[in-house]
């Protein structure tokens, strides 16, 4: 198969940058190397921050109504455009179609809400704040933004970021997953069809050394990160002390509470989707099961078996799989190397999906489900994000031990129960340790229109992406204070009238 292209955009053209190292890019479900992503260099960022900086004043003038007709526009493409970068997806990431499609979906609903940017722009104003003066607040764009994303959701959280950034009248440098460049290029390309001015969007591709060159650059005004919370930290860190504005979303450890009263097959369907859904790969994947009481005896066996059900296999042939491969070999062998540590350390193994094969595609990056029972505090498997296909299960007396449990871990993305009882579920989502709750859903995501709002560990920063939040951070307030004298009065030009 021959390689399929993977360019960057600076300045409005697309080229394929000379003289760096490049990387292959993975099909996880064949292993196959579908790409090879450049690795650009502190050179080519800088040219493509300049780039964006040159373009700043131009865009930020355009008036905010012309901005969304550009977004409209994209929007329109995007959707006639859905099926075939939802393949996209599925080839490079290797999750199912339907999961590829809900990524899209709800990357195009951020640029959806980004259309109504006029109404969230408009500023506030008190007069006779003294007598005869007035005070106003408009919110102008703070310049050149940049988004640097992980792999795991490769349209929606670059598209948590850009469309709003744009929309405000900021210029914008992405830097895509290396694992998965070609779905972001697709992205950006159609944003240019769109009718985006050069320069007001770039694209550059790379790792740490590409990173640092945009969190040192001078030019650069804010930063959105998603990614692991380490790379988080720094991110944060150094942007920070660079002088930027930073927005840093880390990784997760998500606690899912069964109560004994839980409508158990909601509460096993919900389950399911949340520890398994993309195979794990997910920053809100219920990666943690509680059993309150009584609970473990229905909740325990049916979830067992409901992760042996789950078939593996090429994602992009057979629409009918659930698990396609992790994204690469490494990934793949960490997460299994993490199973290990939970059985060395006296855990159960109900479910062992490490050793599957699909021997069509002996070399993709396959894994099953796998549940892992009495998992205690302590152990690796508790403590580390291991964002593979892989459920512990924990048990507890009561509604406050698990409560308690899940306070004490360092994240704080999200925290979900399974209840019947009004009283529990609130007891809970007012008390639960974490910034995004689910009663009754086992992956409480928030939509385009509120903030992904991430605690302690899960997140570095003050707003979080999407929603307003979003547009507090790509934007910044100026204040007017303002008064207006009667005709000649303290007027120099009046003097000597
Ligand atoms: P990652 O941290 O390895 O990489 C993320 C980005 O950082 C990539 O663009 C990568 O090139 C860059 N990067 C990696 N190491 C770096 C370093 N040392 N210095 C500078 N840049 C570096 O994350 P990943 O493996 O791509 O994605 C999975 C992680 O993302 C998981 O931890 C997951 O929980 C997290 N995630 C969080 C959210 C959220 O909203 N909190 C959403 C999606 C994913």
């Amino acid at each position: 198969m021959s390689l399929l292209p993977c360019p960057i955009l600076i300045n409005g053209s697309w080229t394929t940058p000379a003289g760096v190292k490049t990387m292959p890019v993975n099909n996880p479900s064949t292993g196959e190397v579908i790409a090879e992503v450049p690795m650009c260099d502190a050179d080519i960022v800088d040219s493509a921050v300049q780039a964006a900086a040159d373009a700043f004043d131009g865009w930020w003038q355009t008036p905010p109504v012309e901005r969304i007709r550009v977004m409209m526009r994209y929007c329109i493409l995007l959707e006639a455009n859905f099926e075939e970068i939802s393949a996209l997806i599925v080839q490079e990431h290797g999750k199912t179609m339907t999961e590829a499609r809900g990524d899209l979906r709800r990357g195009i609903e951020v640029a959806e809400y980004a259309c109504g940017i006029t109404d969230m722009l408009k500023g506030e104003i008190l007069e006779n704040v003294a007598r005869g003066i007035d005070c106003s607040m408009v919110r102008q764009p703070v310049g050149v933004c940049v988004g640097i994303c992980p792999y795991n959701f490769p349209a929606l959280v670059p598209m948590w970021m850009y469309p709003i950034a744009v929309a405000c009248g900021n210029t914008f440098v992405l830097k895509p997953s290396e694992k998965v460049p070609l779905t972001a290029n697709r992205l950006i390309e159609l944003f240019e069809e769109a009718g985006l001015p050069p320069g007001v969007f770039q694209v550059v591709h790379g790792g740490r050394e590409c990173v640092d060159a945009l969190l040192n650059h001078p030019k650069v005004a804010a930063i959105s990160f998603v990614g692991s919370s380490p790379v988080a930290e720094y991110i944060h860190r150094t942007g920070t002390a660079n002088g930027k504005r930073v927005q840093a979303a880390g990784g997760a450890k998500n606690f899912v509470v069964v109560m004994p009263d839980a409508d158990f097959d909601k509460a096993v369907d919900g389950l399911t989707d949340a520890a398994f859904g993309c195979s794990g790969q997910r920053c809100m994947a219920g990666s943690t099961a509680i059993t309150v009481g009584s609970a473990a005896e229905r909740f325990v066996p049916a979830i067992a078996a409901s992760a042996r059900s789950l078939t593996v296999g090429p994602t992009f042939k057979d629409r009918s799989v659930k698990l396609g491969g992790v994204i690469t070999a490494e990934h793949r062998d960490r997460v299994a190397s993490l199973i290990q540590t939970g059985v060395d350390e006296g855990c159960e193994l109900l479910v062992d999906g490490r050793d599957v094969k699909v021997d069509e595609f002996p070399n993709g990056f396959y894994m099953g489900a796998s549940v892992l029972d009495q998992v205690k505090e302590g152990m690796k498997i508790f403590e580390e994000e291991v964002f593979g296909p892989v459920l512990n299960v924990m048990h507890e007396d009561d509604l406050d031990d698990a409560i308690a449990l899940a306070g004490r871990v360092s994240f704080g993305n999200g925290a979900c129960i399974y209840t019947q009882s009004g009283r529990s579920a609130r007891e809970f989502r007012h008390r639960v340790k974490a910034g995004m709750v689910g009663i009754n859903v086992g992956v409480p995501a928030p939509l385009a229109y509120f903030p992904f709002s991430g605690w302690d560990y899960s997140f570095f920063g003050d707003l979080h992406l999407q929603g307003r939040e979003s547009v507090m951070f790509y934007t910044r307030a100026k204040v007017f204070t303002e008064r207006w004298f009667a005709p000649g009065e303290g007027d120099v030009w009046h003097k000597d009238d």
